[in-house]
């Protein structure tokens, strides 16, 4: 985190986000049966990241809707029909979805749904540090608010992030970069860039140890490390494959392995295990292993997408994501030319 203040804003966001309370089959069945009826009238598309709870992602397999990774989920809701677009993830996908298709209507099963990275990188403050190296090109993540992707020149997302970079290089451009500390540091590494770096974090991925994993890897010897680098140094040292959500569910399908190791949030493994039924997918260890823990291995705020939130949204719409035009209008600038840089 950038300060003391960030990490007591992180916290009083972590407070509003409570454990939801277990349903018994009964109600998950009568709050699905719910929730497919209002999708289905009200002409609406659900659209699910891999890191919310496996029933949410059931339900958006099962409606016609959408899971996939932040730029995934934007760009399916801007090219379907559906004038409503449903939003289960955390806030800054919503917006990213509303930049995108800034005609459609944007909801999400709750706006409290936040991210530590996003919570960490204060756009005003941003802005300062930027104004500090003008000469220096602005790369963020796509875990930022519209506010900060519109004073960049390119936003990315983890799975073309190195890509990016790497072009930039070849270009000599010198880069600033925000604001997940460890995915920065994993960039510049790999690719030898001149980056300057926002000292932010992801509560969840910053939890795993390097230790833990190994001790696991002795049980379990022949099995694959897969980790996503928001995690720290220490894990991305000890791992077979790292890369961004879709490539890590890649790589658990292609290897050979039969175990699996996995390094980053746990709601990815309903995806794994339905595209590997055969395969074993253990939770890498993290530092928390106590009751205590409020992100070992789950995001809390991926977990506040519940059924009664979903269904409260379709008929409430008080959860609707909204952006000022004038940020749509600059957001869109270096989101654009990552989905050109893409499709090169
Ligand atoms: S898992 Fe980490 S990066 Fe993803 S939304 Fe949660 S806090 Fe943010």
């Amino acid at each position: 985190m950038t300060s003391v203040y960030d990490q007591l804003l992180v916290r009083e966001h972590l407070a509003k986000a409570q454990p939801e309370p277990e349903l018994s089959p009964e109600q998950q069945q009568f709050w699905i049966e719910q929730i497919k009826k209002d999708l289905h009238a009200r002409n609406a598309v659900l659209i699910a990241h891999y890191y919310t709870p496996a029933v949410i992602q059931t339900l958006a397999e099962q409606t016609g809707g959408f899971i996939g990774d932040s730029l995934e989920m934007a760009r399916f809701g801007a090219q379907h029909p559906a004038q409503t677009l449903i939003v289960a993830g955390v806030r800054f996908m919503g917006e990213t979805a509303k930049i995108l298709s800034p005609e459609k209507q944007v909801l999400m099963p709750t706006l409290e749904a936040t991210c530590s990275l996003d919570i960490g990188c204060d756009a005003e403050e941003f802005a300062a540090f930027c104004a500090e190296h003008p000469e220096r090109e602005v790369v963020v993540y796509a875990n930022t608010s519209a506010a900060v992707k519109a004073k960049a020149d390119w936003v990315v997302t983890s799975s073309i992030a190195l890509k990016v970079v790497s072009h930039l290089r070849e270009q000599g451009k010198k880069i600033i970069w925000a604001p997940d500390q460890h995915l920065g540091q994993y960039i510049q590494r790999s690719t030898g860039a001149d980056m300057i770096l926002w000292n932010g974090a992801c509560i969840v991925h910053e939890e795993f140890k390097a230790k833990g994993i190994l001790d696991l890897k002795k049980i379990h010897p022949t099995a694959a490390v897969l980790v996503h680098p928001e995690s720290p140094q220490s894990v991305v040292e000890v791992a077979d494959v790292v890369g961004s959500t879709s490539q890590l569910l890649k790589a658990a399908s292609t290897l050979p392995n039969e175990v699996f190791i996995v390094a980053t949030d746990r709601g990815i493994f309903y995806k794994m295990q339905q595209q590997n039924p055969t395969k074993r997918f253990l939770e890498a260890p993290t530092a928390g292993q106590g009751a205590t823990c409020r992100s070992c291995a789950h995001c809390p705020w991926m977990a506040m997408n519940s059924l009664e939130r979903l269904a409260a949204t379709l008929t409430s719409e008080a959860e609707e994501i909204q952006v000022p035009p004038q940020l749509i209008e600059q957001a869109l600038i270096p989101l654009k030319r990552m989905l050109s840089f893409q499709a090169e």
